[in-house]
C-alpha cells in the first residue's frame, strides 16, 4: 500500500504507521513463539483517521489474536501514533497457508469458474469452502434428515425444491450448503451467498445504478444457496427483487437451497408469500449433537489433525472425550475447542492436561462445580475402584483397599476445608497421623506413578465437576 507513493502525497505517506518497528516491539513484548505463531504474518494494510487496517489469513487467526492480544498492539500502534483508537480486521484466504486452519481451508485450489462471486473492496467473497464437504461431514441422530436430502439434493435426485435446512447456531448448517454447492459446481453455475451479502449486493446494486447487472447475476445460475435467510427481513424492495428471483428460478428449473435459523413459519418480517414458498418444498432441521456424535466429530477431527501435524498431535482419548462431554452447545464450539487445543500445543510443545484445557477452554464449559463433601469424596473413590464403603472404611489392610482409602483421603484433605482430625473422624475414627501419612504417600507417589496421577486426576474431576458422578 505504501508503494507508488508519489512526492506529492509524501507527508501523508510520512504519517502513516512504521509497521516494521510495530512489528519488532510486538516481538519484543509478546516472545518469539507467540510472535512467530500469531503475529508475524500480519499484513499492514491501511492507516486512517483513526483507525488502521491489517489483514490476517484466516478468521481462526483474527479470532485469537482479538481475544488475546489486541489491546496489547493497540497500545503499541497508539505509542507511535495517538490518534489510532483502534485496530479493523481483514481476513486475506488466499495467503492462508498455516497448518492450525485445517477446518477453514486444505490444499485443494478452488476451482472457482463455477462459481459467481461477488468482489468487496477488501473482501473477497467467495464462500464455497473446499474442506466443508460431505465426506468430512460426521451423520448423527440429529443431523442425518439434513444430510441426505442435502446429499440427495446434491446429486439432482430429489424433487425438493427448495430444500429449507434450519438450525441453532454452529449445527453444521453452511457446512451442508457448502458441500452441495461443491458437488454442484463440477457441472453446474453455482451461486452461493449469505442473506446480508444479498442484502448489501441489492442495495449497493440500486445506488449504482446496476439492477440488471445484479439480476443477471442472481437469475442465471443453476443453483441457488442462500445462507441465514433469516436476516433478509424487512425492506420490501428487497423482498420484491427475491420473491421475483425466487420464482424465475424455480420456474427454469433450477434448485434453491436456503438455511435459517429457524423455521420458515417463524421467520420475522418476511412476506407470508416468500414465507408459503420456503415451505413449498423440504423443511428439514438440524437439532443439538447429542454426546455420540460431538464424540464422533472430535474423533474425526483429532485424527486430522494428528495426520496434517505428522502424528505430532496426539490427543489423548481422556481428552477427546473430556471435550466432547463438555462442550456441548454447538458443533462450532466443539471445533473451536480443539483449535485453541492445537493452538496451546503449539506454543507450548505438548498436549494440554485436563485442568490446562480446563483454562484454555473456560468460557465454553459450564462446569458447574459440585459441593464436595468427604460422603461425596468417598462414594466416588469406592465406585471407581469397585470397592464398598464398608470396605474402605474398614480396618483391614489388603493393597486393594490401602490404595483407594489412601486416595480418598488424600482427596478429602485438598478438596475440602475440614481439619486433618476431622477426616479421621469420617474414616472411622482414624488418628490424625494416619491422615498425614495417607497424604504424602499419595503426594509422593503422584510423582512417581502415572498410571496413579491418572487416577487421582479422573477422580478429582469426577469429584468437582460430574453431577451425576457416572463411571
Ligand atoms: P451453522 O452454519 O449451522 O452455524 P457451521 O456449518 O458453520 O454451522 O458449522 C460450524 C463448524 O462445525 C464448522 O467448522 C463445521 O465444519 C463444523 N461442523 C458442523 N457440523 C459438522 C459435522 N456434522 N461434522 C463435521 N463438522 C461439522
Ligand atoms: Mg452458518
Amino acid at each position: 500500500m505504501n508503494k507508488n507513493l508519489s512526492k506529492d502525497n509524501k507527508e501523508i505517506y510520512e504519517k502513516k504507521i512504521d509497521w516494521d518497528s510495530i512489528q519488532s516491539e510486538m516481538k519484543s513484548k509478546f516472545g518469539h513463539d507467540i510472535y512467530d505463531s500469531w503475529l508475524k504474518k500480519i499484513e499492514f494494510i491501511d492507516e486512517f483517521n483513526n483507525y488502521i487496517l491489517i489483514s490476517v489469513t484466516t478468521r481462526f487467526i483474527r479470532d485469537w489474536i482479538t481475544s488475546r492480544y489486541i489491546d496489547q498492539i493497540l497500545q503499541i500502534v497508539k505509542s507511535n501514533n495517538k490518534n489510532i483508537s483502534r485496530i479493523e480486521f481483514t481476513v486475506n484466504h488466499k495467503k492462508e497457508n498455516r497448518a492450525a486452519n485445517i477446518y477453514e481451508n486444505n490444499n485443494n485450489k478452488i476451482n472457482t469458474e463455477n462459481v459467481s462471486f461477488i468482489k468487496d473492496t477488501y473482501l473477497q467473497y467467495n464462500r464455497i469452502d473446499p474442506n466443508k464437504n460431505f465426506k468430512n461431514f460426521v451423520v448423527g441422530s440429529s443431523n442425518k434428515l439434513a444430510y441426505e436430502a442435502s446429499k440427495k439434493v446434491s446429486e439432482n435426485i430429489s424433487q425438493y425444491n427448495p430444500l429449507y435446512i434450519y438450525g441453532g447456531v454452529g449445527m453444521g448448517k453452511t457446512h451442508l450448503l457448502n458441500a452441495i454447492g461443491l458437488n454442484y459446481k463440477q457441472q453446474k453455475k453455482v451461486m452461493f451467498i449469505s442473506a446480508e451479502r444479498f442484502m448489501y449486493q441489492f442495495v449497493k446494486s440500486i445506488k449504482n445504478n446496476d439492477m440488471v447487472k445484479f439480476k443477471d447475476y442472481f437469475r442465471n445460475t443453476d443453483a441457488l444457496l442462500i445462507d441465514d435467510i433469516q436476516f433478509m427481513n424487512g425492506k420490501e424492495a428487497m423482498q420484491e427483487e427475491f420473491f421475483h428471483t425466487f420464482n424465475a428460478l424455480l420456474d427454469k428449473g433450477s434448485q434453491i437451497i436456503l438455511s435459517a435459523d429457524r423455521s420458515p413459519n417463524k421467520l420475522l418480517r418476511i412476506q407470508e408469500r416468500i414465507k408459503s414458498r420456503f415451505s413449498g418444498g423440504l423443511v428439514v432441521d438440524i437439532q443439538s449433537p447429542d454426546y455420540d456424535l460431538r464424540y464422533e466429530i472430535v474423533k474425526s477431527k483429532c485424527y486430522d489433525l494428528n495426520l496434517l501435524y505428522s502424528n505430532q498431535l496426539n490427543i489423548t482419548n481422556e481428552l477427546q472425550k473430556f471435550i466432547s462431554s463438555e462442550v456441548k452447545n454447538s458443533i462450532r464450539e466443539l471445533v473451536g475447542a480443539l483449535n485453541r487445543i492445537v493452538s496451546f500445543s503449539r506454543i507450548y510443545n505438548k498436549i494440554p492436561n485436563i485442568s490446562e484445557t480446563k483454562i484454555i477452554l473456560k468460557d465454553l464449559l459450564n462446569l458447574s462445580e459440585n459441593k464436595v463433601t468427604i460422603d461425596l469424596i468417598q462414594t466416588t473413590v469406592c465406585k471407581y475402584f469397585k470397592i464398598s464403603k464398608n470396605e474402605m472404611l474398614s480396618s483391614r489392610r489388603s493393597r486393594y483397599l490401602v490404595r483407594p482409602r489412601q486416595t480418598a483421603i488424600y482427596l478429602a484433605k485438598i478438596l475440602t476445608s475440614k481439619s486433618l482430625p476431622e477426616i479421621g473422624r469420617t474414616f472411622s475414627n482414624r488418628d490424625h497421623t494416619t491422615v498425614i501419612h495417607s497424604v504424602k504417600t499419595i503426594d509422593r507417589l503422584i510423582k512417581e506413578d502415572n498410571e496413579l496421577k491418572m487416577n487421582v486426576d479422573n477422580l478429582k474431576n469426577k469429584i468437582l465437576y460430574n453431577k451425576d458422578n457416572e463411571i
